[in-house]
């Protein structure tokens, strides 16, 4: 078969196209008879017909038909251009304030579950996540109706659970980490200091959490500057991407922290507390300077620094 047969009786097809009318005609045609446009449709020109001429390479022109959807084939309106503009406006306003409305329904009776479907949705990143779009669609519901089918609200409920538990799982404390010499070290740099910082090991640091903030009374706990973790004053510690090995280590000299000053100070060259270089044999062999000593109480030969 060549591309010619093809077509061949295509031309007779498109001639015999008839613009889609309402499947009862008589329905149609009264309401034609009744309709007085008043204003007359620009997209068709008042026709009611809407017709587009392709240009094919085969056969030449053709033109389609069918009917105008701005007049949905009446060829004209009631109202003038304006006044339908205005309707419309109207129309939109008054969704909006029936959405307005069954947002506030839907909240007054289960605002738990509306702060889960909100945040949760405006959690997930993904936007070709299917739970997200399952959360969308409750939103639509809600917006639309006001409420949701008591399956859609145990799926929810579901969820909420779920988060709880995950919730619960992560704020479970990983480890016993007992702080106390390096709590009451700080404790008493707190005194002189405003942000008492002690740097041991290799390179832990230790501060306390900001005492205005939620996690007051937490010592936070770096290794090399990255933020690995807050250990409370019950000495329950919460890792943030700790590794085994980091939870070991700090749980050894957290048992020594002055040992481990001295570690800090012969491997860096600076004082374990203030950062600053230690020049004075008394000072490298502890790890830190004369000042710091006194500001968090520790021992110092002030002698033997004279020398
Ligand atoms: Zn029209
Ligand atoms: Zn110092």
């Amino acid at each position: 078969m060549t591309l010619g047969n093809l077509f061949a009786d295509l031309d007779e097809d498109m001639s015999s196209y008839k613009p889609k009318l309402p499947e009862k005609q008589d329905d149609y045609l009264t309401s034609q008879a009744k309709f007085v446009a008043n204003y007359k449709c620009s997209a068709c020109n008042g026709t009611g017909v809407w017709q587009k001429t392709y240009y094919y390479s085969s056969f030449g022109p053709k033109t389609y038909k069918n009917k105008c959807f701005k007049c949905q084939g009446k060829g004209g309106f009631k109202t003038s251009p304006e006044d339908r503009a205005k309707a419309k406006k109207a129309r939109v306003a008054k969704k909006e304030k029936m959405e307005k409305e069954n947002f506030k329904f839907f909240n007054d009776a289960h605002p738990e579950e509306l702060e889960y479907i909100v945040m949760t949705k405006f959690k997930i990143d993904d936007p070709t996540n299917s739970y997200k779009d399952f959360l969308q669609s409750l939103m639509d519901t809600i917006y639309k109706y006001g409420e949701l089918s008591e399956k859609q609200l145990a799926a929810v409920q579901k969820g909420m659970a779920k988060a709880k538990e995950w919730e619960a799982k992560k704020n479970k404390p990983k480890a016993r980490i007992d702080l106390t010499p390096i709590r009451e070290k700080l404790a008493k740099g707190k005194e002189k200091l405003k942000k008492p910082v002690i740097r041991a090991g290799d390179t832990f640091k230790f501060t306390f959490a900001p005492e205005t903030g939620k996690n007051a009374g937490y010592v936070y706990v770096r290794h090399h500057d990255q933020y690995i973790g807050k250990v409370a004053e019950n000495g329950d510690f919460f890792p943030y991407q700790a590794t085994p090995e980091q939870i070991t280590y700090l749980k050894e000299f957290a048992k020594d922290p002055i040992k481990e000053l001295k570690t800090y100070g012969r491997n860096t060259g600076n004082c374990g507390l203030c950062g600053r270089g230690l020049s004075v044999k008394e000072s490298v062999k502890r790890g830190y300077g004369p000042i710091c000593a006194d500001n968090y109480g520790l021992p110092y030969n002030h002698t033997k620094e004279a020398k």
